[in-house]
């Protein structure tokens, strides 16, 4: 077995993993690098599309997921994902087609063709092709998150994809059963960081939200539209929050597939009483007038990047009775992440400082530093260890940590390289 890394090394963003089965090659996510505002996306390297037997969707984020139509300009290659993760790449390839409309290299036409090659699996679903086995396994990442085992004359690789060991209030732990395996490539995003535990972060929350309500303001949570939306909504009515919680956005979207998807959720009943409870904001008219008694109104996008997030941060920021919770990463060059240094928002292009109090909390959809030992402990067998998925030095450094530990042979490949087992 065979293993070209195409991107993700050293880097988080563009994954891309060509397997190849002594003649079967199977492509593990095609993902977008998303450059600094302003530079061109990037991806992993190519692939010809004619030499593929399957491509392997781990999970719907475009990192992963968002160059795979680019294979798909008249290519018919059978696609592989979980039925969530299908609805939701679409969801998420069609809004980066409106926003960076011609600077992909693909548009509507080849995303349907992919569609159309779509083969749905759910977790643990062995699918044969050629010389290779694989199936999915869950992450507790997203909805619909899958990592990766293939098997091929008795070699075993696992690739985790993007995972969160502990799973979330929303999903189910990750399933780590995989017996021996041979190659282990691991993701590192938060290889150096230890998390807050999600149980102290949901506290903090609860409390601010209850603080803001009995000031009489509105509490404002810009958050990412794929889940954290609906698990903060499922926070504040576990702690039966009696206040109005508005949902807008893309948000509503990931709702309804989210619905149609129960068996992937680890408590459909706690997400559906959430959601059912919540006022969703579909038109101007209502959202002018949301905004009149004490609530919360949870939207995207979690980075603050326009959007509905715009109108809300203009008609709330300035009011010291209302506030701001950021309860997603906040990347470099941010309206967010501004927000978080400075206090200031720009609006109507000046920079403005905001009167609404502002905190940032922890929740986080990848595992931290303890949650990925614990993968690494779970492994069996003697793997030779590839850490992918972070920045240069989350990367090494994981590499060189689980070396010592383990005594597993362990590098942070680069883009390029070809692992052999
Ligand atoms: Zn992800």
């Amino acid at each position: 077995m065979e293993v070209k890394v195409l991107g993700a090394a050293n880097e988080v963003g563009r994954s891309g993993f060509l397997v190849s089965c002594n003649g079967t090659n199977l492509l593990l996510d095609y993902g977008v690098l998303f450059g600094k505002r302003g530079s061109p996306p990037e991806y992993p390297l190519h692939v010809k599309p004619k030499d593929l037997d399957a491509i392997i969707i781990t999970h719907a984020h475009l990192d992963h997921s968002g160059n795979v139509p680019s294979l798909f300009v008249s290519g018919n290659t059978d696609v592989y994902a979980t039925p969530p993760t299908f609805d939701l790449t679409r969801l998420l390839i069609e809004d980066m087609l409106k926003i960076t409309k011609d600077a992909q290299p693909f548009g509507q036409p080849e995303l349907n063709n992919m569609m159309r090659n779509a083969k749905e699996i759910g977790f643990r679903q062995k699918i044969t092709k050629g010389n290779a086995t694989f199936e999915l396994r869950e992450t507790g990442h997203v909805i619909g998150g899958g990592s990766v085992l293939v098997e091929s004359q008795k070699k075993r690789l696992f690739y985790t994809g993007d995972i969160k060991t502990h799973g979330s209030r929303m999903l189910r732990e990750a399933d780590l059963d995989v017996g021996d395996i041979d190659l282990l490539i691991i993701e590192s995003t938060y290889s150096q960081t230890e998390q807050k535990p999600r149980k102290e972060s949901e506290k903090e929350l609860i409390e601010f939200a209850n603080e803001v309500m009995d000031r009489k303001g509105v509490l404002f949570i810009p958050s990412f539209s794929v889940e954290r939306s609906q698990e903060m909504a499922c926070i504040l009515r576990s702690s039966n929050f009696k206040h109005k919680i508005i949902m807008d956005g893309m948000a509503l979207k990931v709702n309804e597939i989210m619905f149609n998807h129960p068996e992937y959720l680890r408590d459909p009943k706690v997400f559906a009483d959430a959601i059912n409870e919540s006022v969703a904001i579909r038109d101007h008219e209502k959202r002018k007038h949301a905004l009149d008694e004490p609530c919360v109104v949870i939207s995207p996008a979690g980075m603050l990047v326009g959007g509905n997030a715009t109108y809300y941060l203009q008609e709330l920021s300035f009011n010291s009775n209302n506030g701001i919770a950021l309860v997603s990463y906040q990347g470099e060059g941010t309206p967010g992440k501004k927000l978080l240094d400075t206090g200031k928002v720009s609006t109507r292009g000046k920079d403005l400082r905001v009167a609404a109090e502002v905190k940032q909390f922890e929740f986080s959809g990848h595992a931290d530093r303890n949650e990925l030992f614990e993968i690494i402990e779970k492994i069996k067998g003697n793997p030779k260890v590839l850490t992918v998925h972070g920045d240069s030095e989350s990367c090494k450094k994981f590499a060189q940590e689980i070396h010592e530990k383990f005594g597993f042979d362990t590098h942070a490949p680069d883009v390029n390289e070809i692992i052999t087992i």
